[in-house]
């Protein structure tokens, strides 16, 4: 029987209850068996600063999925030298996981509407369907703007509980010595006190 499958590509840096709530809504709405979150090795599009390691990144995403039986994190992206490209990756998992699963490429509105700027966006579709989650701040309309209607007809926008957080204000609070408790689960608070990663952001 085939299955479908979600794949949650980020730079995680660091996880956040926003993309886990992404990924929780595209596994109910969508039926999917599982979720793999992919952190980015190096993140092409991250430009005027240096993300954290990319082995915290990845422990991180271990630790902030670890209660949910149908979230798993993959490390084929930091694994793998050079700039980190979604069509590469979802044909690698692609590949490993055979021609009867269906893939999903879950992404928020904001980084969906910079789709045709992506690697070989035409290849991506050829392989996965995009789910385009809402995000506070962002309208799915600007896809129908900013998508050609060749791409635009393999996206599919889906509404999630509102999370007006990201990663990068987490790392501000992180850095001024603030609490991030009820933005992302506490291990990976502890792990970013501990590791001390966001100290001078
Ligand atoms: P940064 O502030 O560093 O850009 P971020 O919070 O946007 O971090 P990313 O790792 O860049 O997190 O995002 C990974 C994916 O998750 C992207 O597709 C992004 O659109 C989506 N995403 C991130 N935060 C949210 C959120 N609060 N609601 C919905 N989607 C989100
Ligand atoms: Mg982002």
């Amino acid at each position: 029987m085939s299955e479908s499958v979600g794949i949650m590509g980020g730079t995680f840096d660091p996880i956040h209850f926003g993309h886990l709530a992404a990924a929780e809504e595209a596994r109910i709405r969508l039926r999917l068996a599982r979720v793999i979150f992919v952190p980015n090795g190096q993140p092409p599009h991250k430009r005027g600063y240096v993300p954290a390691p990319a082995a915290r990144r990845y422990d991180m995403v271990v630790l902030a999925t670890a209660s949910n039986p149908a979230f798993e994190a993959s490390r084929v992206e930091i694994d793998r030298s050079g700039p980190s490209y979604a069509v590469d990756t979802v044909e690698t998992i692609g590949r490993q996981l055979g021609p009867d699963t269906r893939l999903y490429f879950i992404a928020g509105v904001d980084a969906v509407r910079q789709f045709v700027t992506w690697q070989s966006p035409e290849r991506l579709v050829e392989t996965c369907e995009i789910i385009a989650v809402s995000r506070p701040g962002y309208s799915p309309r600007d896809l129908d703007r900013a998508l050609p209607s060749h791409l635009r007809e393999h996206v599919h926008t889906l509404r999630i509980p509102a999370f007006g957080i990201s990663s990068r204000r987490l790392r501000q609070r992180a850095a001024a010595g603030e609490s991030l408790r009820y933005l992302t689960p506490q291990a990976v608070a502890r792990y970013i006190a501990a590791h001390r990663l966001y100290s001078k952001c």
